[in-house]
């Protein structure tokens, strides 16, 4: 007589076997995408990459691929899948969130406890250039504070789209959220991260800023 433990017992292997195979397919496809230079079925790598999110984070960091590997290739894939919807929306419908952390250590910008910093353009660092870079181009932009101003800013704004700067967590954390409201993003990540004077590619900004259909 087959007992729960037996049912019990197939179900997980057949569980394991095709959460195996899904991942095999996933590798295979991330390592085809990046040889190629041409990203096959995104859609179903970040299904994949989302599913097993923390086994995988945690599997390639103790078999030596940099922290923030798995981040970094969903960011990648979801910036693929949102590009098209991106490029339809009005510059003056979409948004640029910063983080706080591109300041300078002295910077006199103040905390709006609605808006987020002030950049009052010191010349200090390279947000001010950006912030006019997007005044010529309509499109508001928002230094924030942390990821709970996102929110924030959301309901204040209802944006359309999306283009967020920050590390590899924030990214991820900003992207579930906007997936969740159904508004397509772009993520970019910062060159140098860390809590203070970090370093981000403004033309990789600028570039992703003025993405439009062709
Ligand atoms: S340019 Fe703006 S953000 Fe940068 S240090 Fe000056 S006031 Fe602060």
């Amino acid at each position: 007589m087959i007992s729960i433990f037996d049912v019990f017992g197939v179900i997980l292997t057949v569980f394991l076997v095709i959460v195996l195979l899904l991942l095999l397919i996933a590798v295979l496809l991330i390592f085809y995408s990046a040889k190629t230079k041409k990203v096959v079925f995104p859609g179903f790598i970040l299904f994949v990459l989302d599913f097993l999110y923390y086994p995988l984070k945690s599997l390639t960091e103790k078999i030596g691929f940099k922290k923030g590997y798995i981040d970094m290739i969903s960011n990648d894939m979801r910036n693929f899948v949102n590009y098209k919807a991106l490029s339809k929306i009005p510059f003056n419908e979409r948004i640029l969130l910063l983080p706080q952390c591109l300041r300078k250590i002295d910077c006199p910008a103040t905390l709006n406890s609605l808006k987020g910093f002030e950049c009052i353009n010191c010349g200090k660092c390279g947000v001010g250039d950006l912030i006019s870079f997007c005044n010529q181009n309509n499109i508001s932009v928002f230094i924030i504070p942390g990821g709970s101003f996102v929110k924030k800013i959301i309901k204040l704004t209802r944006p359309k789209a999306i283009i967020g700067v920050g590390c590899h967590i924030e990214l991820r954390e900003g992207s579930l959220v906007l997936d969740y409201l159904k508004i397509p993003g772009r993520g970019i990540s910062l060159d140098k991260d860390g809590c203070i004077e970090t370093k981000v590619n403004y033309e990789k900004i600028k570039k992703a800023l003025l993405i439009k259909e062709d």
